[in-house]
């Protein structure tokens, strides 16, 4: 059993008095820094490079996130498998959690354990329930040994296997948040995202809602009647692209103005022309909440700078708003008493 003191106030706590930003995009923003390979995507960061994991959870929380998630996304057991090294599985499970708990403790910062797809659940086949709920109990154990607070099970696109993974973190007695990756208007069993989140949400999940795929304009909708046919609170973590009504998902996003990747495409490793920019991820954290959507964050292809406009746009000052725009000092733009007039002329060509 874990040593590690909860943290207060907890999760649900904190959802009662309003928002609690989850900051996640660990693969992607890694994968730009040349510590995980896109394809398998799969976090052996935390065994090589445990540095680069700290740092990253530092700035998230630095900009802002309320949560510090364990790097344990796809660190399962069928991933591990397919990259051949299955005995770095409990290894890589334990240190994600220690990275994260020592960054939680030090800021005070939630502390989260994560599950997600297995990528084996087939719907009329037994024995891959069977093995799913297997690689759910062993990381959701370690995550039990690592001292969570909650544990978020992500990303599913069956309803019957966030289920199961939901009865798993409520075996262990921890506050679950479950959320879906709706890909189109249905999940992979013909579920739309809404009825897929009620049935969770009756199974007793305390958070619903969606993460990943859809950027902030196409989940919008989505998590609005998501909010209007569940009682608990509920999730919107998008990514940061401008997915549209239709192309509502990154992994559809076609760059037609760059002929290099028309072999390979877009998804995941050429989206840079689609990004979000801050002022847009503020806006999308203003209308969630002002719709009573309280667990917000944002996944694959965030930066620590859009997890600040989300903060600075639910009303916090978290340490990284030291350094945020202050325009009036630039060289030409500027307004301030200190800036040559001759330079503020000058500036006068960016008009
Ligand atoms: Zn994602």
């Amino acid at each position: 059993m874990s040593t590690r003191k909860v943290t207060s106030p907890g999760l649900l706590e904190r959802l009662e008095n309003g928002a609690v930003i989850c900051a996640e995009g660990y693969l992607f923003e890694l994968e730009r820094r040349g510590y995980i390979q896109a394809g398998a995507f799969v976090p052996e960061v935390v065994l090589d490079h445990p540095e680069k994991v700290y740092e990253l959870h530092r700035e998230f929380v630095h900009a802002g996130s309320d949560v510090v998630e364990a790097f344990t996304y796809y660190g399962h057991r069928e991933k591990l498998r397919v990259i051949g090294k299955e005995e770095l599985l409990e290894p890589l499970n334990r240190n994600a959690l220690q990275i994260a708990a020592d960054v939680a403790d030090e800021s005070g910062a939630l502390l989260a354990g994560n599950i997600c797809n297995t990528n084996i659940w087939q719907p009329d086949n037994q024995s891959t329930h069977a093995a799913a709920r297997g690689m759910f109990e062993e990381q959701v154990g370690w995550a039990v040994d690592g001292g969570v607070d909650f544990i978020i099970g992500e990303t599913f696109c069956w309803v019957e296997e966030a289920l199961a993974a939901l009865q798993v973190i409520q075996a262990a007695d921890k506050p679950s948040v479950i959320t879906f990756a709706l890909d189109a208007d249905c999940l992979h069993d013909g579920v739309d995202g809404v009825t897929a989140c009620k049935q969770l949400a009756d199974a007793g999940a305390d958070v619903v809602g969606l993460n990943c795929s859809r950027g902030p304009a196409t989940m919008l909708p989505v998590v609005e009647e998501i909010r209007a046919a569940v009682s608990c609170h509920v999730a919107a973590l998008p990514v940061p692209y401008r997915t549209t009504a239709d192309v509502p998902t990154f992994q559809l996003l076609h760059d037609a103005s760059c002929s290099c990747t028309a072999d390979i495409g877009t998804f995941p490793t050429a989206l840079d022309p689609f990004v979000c920019n801050r002022y847009e991820i503020a806006e999308f954290a203003k209308k969630v909440h002002t719709k009573g959507i309280n667990y917000v964050g944002l996944c694959c292809g965030a930066g620590p700078h859009h997890v600040r406009s989300m903060a600075e746009a639910l009303g916090r000052t978290p340490p990284a708003s030291r350094y945020s725009p202050d325009m009036s000092k630039h060289a030409y733009q500027g307004t301030d008493e200190n800036i040559p007039d001759y330079y503020k002329n000058l500036g006068k060509m960016y008009e």
